[in-house]
């Protein structure tokens, strides 16, 4: 590809360090611009699925991934009211017998340092830090982009990676706030050797009730219990509201299992993070800007695909560029439509599984129920559907 100018990417997140690496391996230089002072994570624990890791095969850094994943042994799901463990789901060799690749969990920060770390083998890729990106210019034959602070960038094109909250996508589909989805996160990150046995087995624990649930899994090289525990509010609170509720909090998890009560002590009350998606969309780009990740398709946390949309966004982005051999528009183009379904069906489906965590009274009972009576084909069947794909072509071979 005959390019003039670096990539712009705004944003040093998960998808915006993936990108800089996937267009790195394809010889194209790249610029990440981060508002934060350093490249960091805020929460701590995030699960990648076996599709992702199939991603972090063809970026040729699954060996430095497993070194800081813990592999989980199953995903287990138990009613928070009356404790029974209604669902129990392999997540060693059962899973490695479907699917080629591994379901780990990670440290975010750990995450976010190895992918940092291989994209600086690559003189192609740049970081500028303490760059917060409030000007997107776009002209016949590049754009300029300007930070806070004054700089100035040129680029050939810019991919936002820039979250929720995206400035690139507001340059591109105008502004319009994200859905608050009434569920709001409390988490802990406790050093295991803390934490009772019982309570820190090496499962992906998901204690669901009515109106809330609670899940930990262990993480970290240095071994780490996350905690998230997160409620449904009937209260309005400011976008950007991170005070925490604790009356709201204990609340909603009265008359729990005794085990959530222990680790609910581990929870910081007085940090709340207010979950957000949007609604699914078919366009993310325009002109030679486009998106990827949270700032193209947040979602809820429910399918635990977030980030791993973020990263196969990347791929396939990188792909695209390379066969469009500077047409920009095509490739964007084939990108968003190869990407807008699994994208939009992982937004909606995470709002359905969310209510489903949720449900309350008879449905509760049901939920239950109905799970706990699937067969093992059904209870890999999400985990599949993402790592198939689902009815899209996809150049990226799947496995
Ligand atoms: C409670 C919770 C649990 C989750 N669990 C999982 C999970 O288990 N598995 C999973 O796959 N996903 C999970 N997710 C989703 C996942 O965290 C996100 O999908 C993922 O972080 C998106 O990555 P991103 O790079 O697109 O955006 P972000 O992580 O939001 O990164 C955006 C980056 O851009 C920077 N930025 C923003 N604006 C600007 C600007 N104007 N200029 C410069 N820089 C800017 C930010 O500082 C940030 O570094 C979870 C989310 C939540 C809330």
């Amino acid at each position: 590809m005959d390019q003039q100018r670096p990539i712009i990417i705004v944003g040093g997140g998960i998808g915006g360090l993936t990108m800089a690496l996937a267009l790195a391996r394809k010889g194209l230089p790249s610029i990440v611009l981060e508002q934060a002072p350093q490249l960091r994570e805020t929460g701590a624990g995030i699960q990648l699925c076996p599709n992702v890791f199939k991603m972090f095969e063809y970026l040729e850094i699954i060996e430095p991934m497993k070194q800081i994943a813990v592999f989980p042994d199953n995903l287990v799901y138990v009613d928070g009211i009356n404790g029974c463990k209604f669902l129990t789901v392999s997540l060693g060799e059962e899973l490695l017998s479907r699917f080629k690749y591994p379901y780990g969990v990670f440290h975010r920060e750990e995450l976010l340092k190895t992918l940092a770390a291989q994209c600086l083998k690559y003189p192609e890729v740049a970081f500028i830090t303490d760059a917060k990106v409030t000007g997107l210019e776009e002209l016949s034959d590049r754009v300029v982009v300007t930070t806070e602070k004054g700089q100035r960038v040129e680029g050939e094109i810019v991919i936002g990676c820039d979250g929720l909250w995206s400035v690139v996508r507001s340059a591109i589909c105008g502004e319009e706030k994200p859905r608050f989805s009434k569920h709001v996160a409390y988490r802990g990150v406790i050093p295991l050797s803390k934490i009772p046995g019982h309570l820190r087995p090496n499962n992906v624990v998901h204690w669901v009730r009515d109106n809330s649930h609670l899940v930990h899994y262990p993480i970290g090289s240095q071994g780490f219990l996350n905690i998230v525990a997160i409620i449904q509010t009937t209260n309005t609170y400011a976008f950007d509201d991170i005070q925490g509720n604790p009356t709201e909090l204990t609340e909603r998890f009265a008359g729990s299992q005794p085990e959530i009560l222990e680790l609910l002590k581990e929870v910081n009350p007085n940090r709340k993070w207010l979950l957000f998606d949007r609604d699914p969309i078919t366009h993310w780009s325009k002109g030679r800007m486009t998106l990827v990740g949270d700032s193209a398709h947040p979602t809820l946390p429910y399918l635990t695909q977030g980030a791993g949309l973020a990263i196969e966004d990347a791929v396939i982005l990188a792909e695209r560029l390379v066969e469009h051999q500077g047409d920009y528009q095509a490739a964007f183009k084939e990108y968003q439509e190869e990407r807008y379904l699994r994208a939009g069906y992982v937004q909606l489906m995470s709002r359905a599984y969310g209510e489903a965590h949720h449900s309350t009274g008879v449905a509760r009972e049901l939920r239950d129920m109905m799970i706990a009576m699937r067969t093992p084909e059904e209870n890999y069947e999400w985990l599949a559907k993402m790592y198939q794909g689902i009815d899209i072509h996809s150049k990226v071979p799947h496995g």
